[in-house]
This record gives C-alpha cells, sequence and structure tokens, in this order.
C-alpha cells in the first residue's frame, strides 16, 4: 500500500467468537494501518453492540485499545456505525480515540467529493428492513432501549440476530442489495462524484450515470478468517488491498 492512503474498512463483524478475523484486524491495526494518512470504517466493526456501558468488557476493550494505539500513533481513524453497532457513541470514541462521522456524510478525498455511508439505508427493496431501521434510528426508542438492563439487551440482541439470520434465508437476493434510484438520488442530493459504502458485503466498484455526470460506486467487502480488504484512495488512484 502506498504510505499516505486513505483507508476505508467496514463489516468486520468482530466478536470474541471470531478468533481468527479479530487476529487479522488486530494485525492490520498494528501493520498496514500505521502507514495509512486515515482509517475510516464505516459500520459494523462489532458484530454487536450493546451500548457504551460494555466498552470496559476485555473482547471489547482489547479491540478499543488496538484502535487507540494507531490513533494515539498519529493516524486519525473516522468511524460511522453500521446497523449491528448503532448503538455505539461517544464513550466508545472517546475510549478509541476516533472520530464519530454522521451516516451519510460527504469527505474530499485527493479532490474527490465523496459520499460515505454504512449502506443499509440505500437498500430501499427491504421494505420490511427500512421499517426496522427507521423504529431504531429513533432517538426516544434508543434511549429507552439504553436505559434497559446490559444484560437484558444483551439477551434481546442475540434474540433479535437470530431471527434475523433466519429471514435472510428466505429473502431474495436482489432485495438485500442497494437500490439503484437511491443511490441516483444520493448522490444528486449531494453533488458527489463517488460513493463508499459497505453492508453488502458485494465487494465492487460500479459506474452510476447521474444527470450526465459518470460516478463511482466503491463496495466494500466484509470481513473472515481468511481474508479481509480495505479501499485504499490515493491521489494516483483508488483500489482495494487485502
Ligand atoms: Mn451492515
Amino acid at each position: 500500500m502506498q504510505p499516505g492512503a486513505a483507508l476505508f474498512v467496514s463489516d468486520l463483524h468482530l466478536s470474541p467468537d471470531a478468533h481468527a478475523t479479530v487476529a487479522r484486524f488486530l494485525t492490520f491495526l498494528a501493520g498496514t494501518a500505521r502507514t495509512a494518512g486515515s482509517l475510516t470504517i464505516l459500520g459494523d466493526l462489532f458484530d454487536y453492540w450493546a451500548g457504551d456501558d460494555d466498552v470496559g468488557e476485555p473482547f471489547n476493550a482489547c479491540v478499543v485499545g488496538a484502535l487507540r494505539s494507531l490513533s494515539a500513533a498519529g493516524v486519525p481513524i473516522f468511524f460511522m456505525t453500521g446497523n449491528r453497532d448503532l448503538l455505539i457513541g461517544d464513550g466508545f470514541a472517546n475510549a478509541a480515540g476516533l472520530t464519530m462521522l454522521p451516516d451519510p456524510c460527504i469527505r474530499d478525498i485527493h479532490g474527490v467529493k465523496t459520499l460515505l455511508s454504512h449502506g443499509d439505508a440505500l437498500c430501499t427493496d427491504d421494505v420490511d428492513y427500512q421499517r426496522f431501521r427507521s423504529m431504531v434510528h429513533d432517538h426516544a426508542w434508543q434511549s429507552a432501549f439504553l436505559a434497559r438492563p446490559l444484560a437484558e439487551r444483551k439477551a434481546e440482541i442475540a434474540a433479535l440476530r437470530q431471527r434475523s439470520e433466519g429471514e435472510k434465508k428466505v429473502k431474495p437476493l436482489a432485495i438485500m442489495d442497494v437500490n439503484a434510484e437511491s443511490v441516483s438520488a444520493a448522490l444528486r442530493q449531494y453533488g458527489a462524484q463517488a460513493l463508499i459504502h459497505g453492508h453488502t458485503h458485494r465487494q465492487g466498484q460500479h459506474t452510476h450515470v447521474v444527470d450526465g455526470r459518470s460516478c463511482q460506486r466503491w463496495v466494500l467487502s466484509d470481513w473472515h478468517a481468511d481474508r479481509g480488504s480495505a479501499l485504499a484512495c490515493t491521489a494516483d488512484g483508488w483500489k482495494f488491498i487485502d
């Protein structure tokens, strides 16, 4: 990787059960990421996040500590929540030494006006999911949920995930991808030339023509025990690195 690159990752789904993926990410933070100009995590860093009061739990503390040492080494880290770690907030950000980003937001990457998003908001064909998304993004819902005891929240999340895994098996693959119209609308609204998102786990680069403008959409990969990838953006070009 070219030193000074802006690195983007998402969908690591870290959990105490995913030893090899966690080890891969910690190696990435201690190695490749040290020479980056910045690291941006576009959501679903964790497989689930019950609330910032769980930041000291040994597994979470280990990941937070690794992020903190990268930021302490001078590499700025930016973080956007995904659907699985939606409840990450300032407590986590302060502990990890990173800056939270709203979803979506605009970033200038070497002169390219780029829209950043986790990506789930663009999956508008999945109407049931969007209904659920609106509910959990509601501040009143979040406050009420976070007011419940931590153990109860964890149990609720585990039950929810089991249900969602079952639903995903019977959902057509197409409705779980982004909707092209929603992508165009977002690029148009923000006047962006590029979009970087994750969530769908379908790594790739796509061209969208918006009002005659050619825009690039970069989709980040999820991470597994045997592979992980990042998008590296430099003034010379953007590419996926393993
Ligand atoms: Mn996601």
